[in-house]
């Protein structure tokens, strides 16, 4: 056995070490971590949903009518009334025939990839994909190509020397990045070389377009351009789980064959309800996107007078580029002691030479929090 101790004292000299906080409160903009009042700019409850009255009742309500687990996976005698509604009204709100639940994101991006493709495939990955994706496409046993971010031609050119089924799986928002992917021109190179695409929404859906419809409203695209839709509930939508929306083919072979989804345990019914409810809050509360989209400008035209590396984002996600490990560290460290929490984010999770601060907004920052954040920076 290599000598564990070593590895990790290894990591810790290289600045990539990790360690856990300890939090005592909801999900807000001011947090109780580690016995400090700090102010939090790493959450992904974009919404402000995670604590939302509405949907803490309804988790209640739900335990009193379901208890808590579920007993059993869908297949067996998991699958409840509340999973059941909310399949359907995930479907209708994405406008697709039929949506299913999975247990985290993680767990619907490995099942789909590696119920869709097997030996003798391609999966087509952009560089800057979710680990889930990638470990996904592992999975599957598919041959494996890269192409370079958001790099639509390469993909066409990759896609016409492939063989066997050919899956293209993007990031709708780019998670580390806050970019969007150009998806028309990935739906343009996949339809003219016989690919499907498949967009992982976690960070679009109940950010960007009408209604919170994600990435795909706000470009105006619809199955037939995105025949996989998959989208996180542990984000906007404040709770927990996750889900793959699509034709009735496609989610029939994904209760049939996707591992991930057979061999688990239901998510807890009361989680689906709760998610029944902030799923209405996430439509009909335009404020709140309104209001992020705000917080973005307020913080990039003050980031700008400041002269940061910012990114080129539109979304909550606005890292803030440091290069070396150390120095979005040694950054991270700084505004801590002004009170103010921001992730480091550093390789793997980003590219050699990519770390960065990732800063995110929620709808329940303050326009003094964004102050105050730019003032920390400064
Ligand atoms: C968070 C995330 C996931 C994983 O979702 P979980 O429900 O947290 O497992 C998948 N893809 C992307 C892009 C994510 O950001």
């Amino acid at each position: 056995m290599k000598d564990l101790a070593a590895e990790l004292e290894r990591r810790r000299t290289a600045h990539l070490y990790r360690s856990r906080r300890q939090l005592s409160c909801a999900q807000t903009a001011e947090l109780q971590v580690d016995g400090r009042t700090l102010l939090s700019f790493c959450s992904n409850d974009y919404l402000g949903l995670a604590a939302h009255p509405k949907v803490i009742a309804a988790l209640q309500k739900g335990a009193d009518r379901y208890g808590v687990g579920s007993g059993a996976a869908h297949l067996v005698i998991g699958h409840s009334n509340a999973h059941h509604a909310l399949e359907e009204e995930l479907a209708e709100f994405t406008g697709r025939p039929r949506a299913l639940l999975f247990s985290t994101g993680y767990m619907a991006n490995i099942g789909v990839i590696s119920a869709l493709l097997g030996r003798g495939d391609t999966v087509f990955q952009d560089r800057l994909n979710h680990a889930s994706l990638i470990d996904g496409g592992i999975l599957s046993r598919a041959r494996l190509k890269r192409y370079p971010h958001a790099d639509a031609a390469h993909l066409a050119d990759q896609l016409k020397a492939a063989q066997g089924e050919k899956l293209i799986v993007t990031d709708g928002v780019f998670s580390m990045d806050g970019d969007i992917a150009p998806l028309a021109e990935l739906a343009n190179a996949a339809k003219a070389n016989d690919g499907w695409l498949m967009v992982d929404d976690a960070h679009g859906l109940g950010v960007l377009g009408k209604e919170g419809g994600g990435c795909l409203a706000h470009l105006g695209l619809n199955q037939d351009d995105v025949p996989i839709l998959m989208g996180t509930l542990g984000k906007a939508f404040g709770t927990f789980g996750a889900f793959v929306a699509g034709s009735e083919a496609v989610i029939e072979t994904l209760i049939q064959q996707a591992r991930s989804y057979i061999y688990t345990t239901a998510l807890p019914p009361a989680v689906a309800e709760a998610t029944r409810a902030s799923l209405k809050l996430v439509r009909s509360d335009a404020w709140r996107r309104e209001r992020l989209q705000a917080l973005v400008a307020r913080f990039r035209s003050g980031a700008k007078q400041l002269e940061l590396p910012l990114m080129d984002s539109i979304t909550p996600i606005q890292p803030l580029l440091a290069g070396s490990a150390e120095q979005a560290l040694a950054w991270s460290q700084k505004l801590e002691k002004q009170g103010i929490l921001v992730s480091a984010i550093r390789p793997p999770t980003v590219p050699e030479g990519g770390a960065r601060l990732r800063i995110t907004f929620s709808a329940l920052h303050q326009d003094e929090h964004i102050d105050r954040l730019l003032d920390a920076l400064a």
